[in-house]
């Protein structure tokens, strides 16, 4: 049998497994063959290449290996107390050994033999050294020793597997075991010229290696060797995607900027768009007149102007007999969408309509009659806009406003919205670091606003505790007293949304009591609501007849009352940084001096700490972007989980930035020279393309 075949096994044939198991490897981790199980890679080694002294050991907490003797041991504690507790030495020392499980097996074999490797971690207790439930190796069993004084692989289990046994232990021996049982050769993936040119070691060596290297530097090797194909085949499958939409998707050509473009631009503008707007606007006009189907990410902080972007390249659309769509990501940016791009064009012969999930019935009868005749020029809606029965008569621009909400699978059903797919444009508000947005959004062009408009002033944040809310409140009067309004965050904790309407109606009755009617108005929103209450709420606070907006997270994305001057952010330690600035961004809006308030509890973690120092230190978006990445890591960068290409095994989008261009530019060479990969030198990669392709059901995205 030849090794593929081999590695096709399922995994409940393997030596130890069985169906139980399997169905928890299958369920847990998504392991269904040998060869998943190969690719389960360890997410550290412990190093058991170094036998060390007792006499060494400076701090608790690390996995270290000791070769030496039991000199005593005994039983003691009875029922759940009970512990088999032993004394180690190796001469220069002593060490204390402890089990609570497995006591009777542990004490036949201390009956037998007295000499020992132990391993484990070192913990401090009772002033003396502790390891407890210490691996026993004995220093005269070769096989044992051929693995324990390696380096050790520690992986990834769950609370499920673990009392199925599938502790990081049996994995360990199951990863072993499927390793000596592979003796062909293994069929490589990538060109024997990359291989050579980039001095890479070979997909076997590597597989090997990274369970159970000899040293450091072949676990290195081994390392890259899966980072390289990891980050070279995302890219190459981005980019034969991106590939594909363009060749099959001719694009709708808007050749002309008229009249409705130009009227607007001179009559109804009331500022000058920044340069950056400017230059982005030439970049969408470039795309749509190109012949193939735009397909681009505008990125931009909060309140970077995005809007007024996407309507001017609405109107071009209008220019050229089209119809529009502008999709938000919840009903109440939805209706201010609507609400403010209608006044904007009140004096234009343009027509506008909404459709959302709340739409009534009769009305979205109505307005499916009226896209279809082609009476609407822009639509502007909720992700009601992509269900399958909104027939547009010409869509030839789509917009998606603040895309961390919506997926690839999303952006896909737009595509397919006309007989040649309209042309798309994506609004992000979250700064992605560029390695980050090639590999996230690596299928679309990046366009960015990198300038906010003239005369914003920087929003003041302060970072205040409990024992400042008295002179908070003061503040706040002031700030009504001038006319002002306040945004007020819940942030969302307990566990249950009960308990955090019960949060929200705490502070509702607290802000109550020190701002009393008549003189104050209050307002309160969460995502409880009924959309036509909490519609009615915004609205009052968009007419300044509230002057202070109690909320859950609902006002995150997008609300833009340029009167708020204020946003208050309560529990700010229980949000994420890009949470936070996105919260921000909710003031500042207008000409006026805004502010930000954190209120925290007393007791901050050092994360939360610095988190909240990083919200007071900058007002970039950028900044705080990177700072976010660097605390936690891209997994948790919004709008990356739903991708489902960030989700890498063992590369490192920030930590290996390098390797993600070089891996991408590698990949752009290869399809430019070979964009079908038909050449004989290039057909491992095309096997393995094809593979990961079908994997991903990518095909059914595009067609
Ligand atoms: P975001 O990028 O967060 O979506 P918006 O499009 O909501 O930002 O714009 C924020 C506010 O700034 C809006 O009130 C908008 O009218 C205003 N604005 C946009 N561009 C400019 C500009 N060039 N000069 C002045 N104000 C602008
Ligand atoms: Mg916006």
């Amino acid at each position: 049998m030849d090794t593929l075949t081999y590695l096709a096994t399922p995994i409940e044939y393997l030596k130890g497994v069985g169906p139980r198991r399997s169905d928890i490897l299958k369920n847990e981790f998504n392991i269904v063959t040998f060869n998943d199980l190969l690719h389960y890679y360890p997410f550290r080694h412990v190093d058991k290449s170094t036998v060390y002294q007792i006499a060494d050991i400076q701090t608790e907490g690390l996995y270290m290996q000791f070769k030496g003797k039991i000199v005593s041991f005994e039983i003691l504690g009875e029922h759940r107390a009970k512990r088999l507790a032993a004394k180690f030495t190796d001469g220069t020392g002593n060490l204390d050994l402890v089990w609570f499980n497995g006591i009777k097996w542990v004490e036949d074999i201390l009956k037998q033999q007295s000499s020992f490797i132990v391993f484990g971690r070192v913990t401090a207790f009772n002033n003396r050294w502790n390891i407890s439930h210490p691996e026993l190796i004995d220093p005269q069993n070769r096989t044992e020793n051929a693995i324990a004084q390696r380096f050790y692989p520690l992986y990834n289990t769950s609370e499920k597997a673990k009392k199925a046994g599938l502790d990081s232990k049996t994995v360990a021996k199951l990863t072993a075991s499927l390793l000596t049982q592979i003796h062909g050769e293994m069929p490589e993936i990538l060109s024997t010229n990359i291989i050579s040119q980039h001095h890479l070691i070979s997909l076997k060596s590597a597989l090997f290696a990274i369970h159970y290297p000899e040293n450091q530097e072949q676990l290195a090797q081994a390392q890259l060797r899966l980072k390289f194909d990891e980050l070279f085949f995302t890219q190459l499958k981005l980019l034969k995607l991106k590939l594909l939409v363009t060749k099959k998707n001719k694009g709708h050509v808007f050749a002309r900027v008229g009249d409705f473009f130009n009227d607007f631009y001179h009559r109804c503008l009331t500022f000058d768009l920044t340069s950056a707007q400017k230059r982005v606007i030439r970049e969408i006009r470039r795309d749509m007149s190109s012949g193939q189907q735009m397909n681009r990410l505008l990125q931009g902080d909060v309140g970077s102007g995005k809007t007024i972007t996407a309507l001017l390249v609405m109107l071009i659309a209008k220019d050229n007999g089209f119809q529009s769509c502008l999709m938000a990501p919840t009903e109440i940016l939805a209706a201010q969408h609507f609400e403010n791009i209608s006044k904007q064009l009140s004096t234009m012969n343009v027509t506008v309509a909404i459709l959302t999930g709340s739409t009534k019935t009769a009305q979205r009868k109505q307005i499916h009659q009226r896209l279809q005749n082609g009476e609407i020029d822009i639509l502007i809606g909720t992700h009601a806009l992509i269900e399958n029965d909104v027939i547009f008569n010409n869509l030839g621009l789509a917009v998606i406003d603040e895309q961390h909400r919506f997926g690839v699978e999303q952006r896909a059903k737009l595509w397919k919205k006309n007989i040649i797919p309209p042309h798309i444009l994506v609004m992000t508000a979250t700064p992605i670091p560029r390695t980050l947005a090639m590999t996230v959004y690596g299928d679309l062009e990046l366009s960015v606003i990198d300038e906010l408009p003239k005369g914003r002033k920087p929003v003041i944040t302060k970072h205040l505790y409990e024992k400042d809310r008295l002179m908070l409140f003061g503040f706040i009067k002031k700030q009504i007293d001038i006319g002002r309004q306040v945004f007020v965050v819940y942030p969302l904790i307990k566990e249950s949304e009960k308990m955090d309407l019960l949060d929200l109606q705490a502070g509702f009755d607290n802000m109550s009591r020190a701002f009393p009617l008549p003189q104050y108005a209050i307002g309160m929103v969460h995502g409880k609501m009924k959309n036509e209450v909490k519609e009615f709420e915004m609205q009052r606070f968009a007419k300044n007849q509230t002057s202070i907006l109690l909320s859950t997270t609902v006002i995150e994305v997008g609300i833009d009352i340029p009167n708020a001057t204020v946003m208050i952010i309560e529990n700010a330690e229980r949000f994420g940084l890009s949470q936070l600035h996105q919260l921000r961004g909710r003031v500042g809006r207008g000409g006026e001096q805004s502010y930000c308030i954190l209120m925290s509890g007393d007791k901050l973690s050092n994360e939360g700490k610095q988190r909240l120092q990083a919200m007071v230190a900058t007002t970039d978006g950028f900044e705080i972007a990177n700072f976010d990445l660097k605390l936690r890591g891209p997994g948790d960068l919004q709008g990356t989980q739903q991708s489902g290409i960030i989700d890498f095994k063992i590369a490192d989008i920030i930590k290996d930035e390098q390797l993600v261009v070089y891996t991408r530019n590698l990949a752009k060479k290869l399809l430019e020279t070979d964009p079908d990969l038909k050449a004989t030198e290039n057909q491992s990669i095309a096997k393995q393309l094809q593979l990961l392709i079908r994997q991903d059901n990518f095909w059914g995205m595009i067609s």
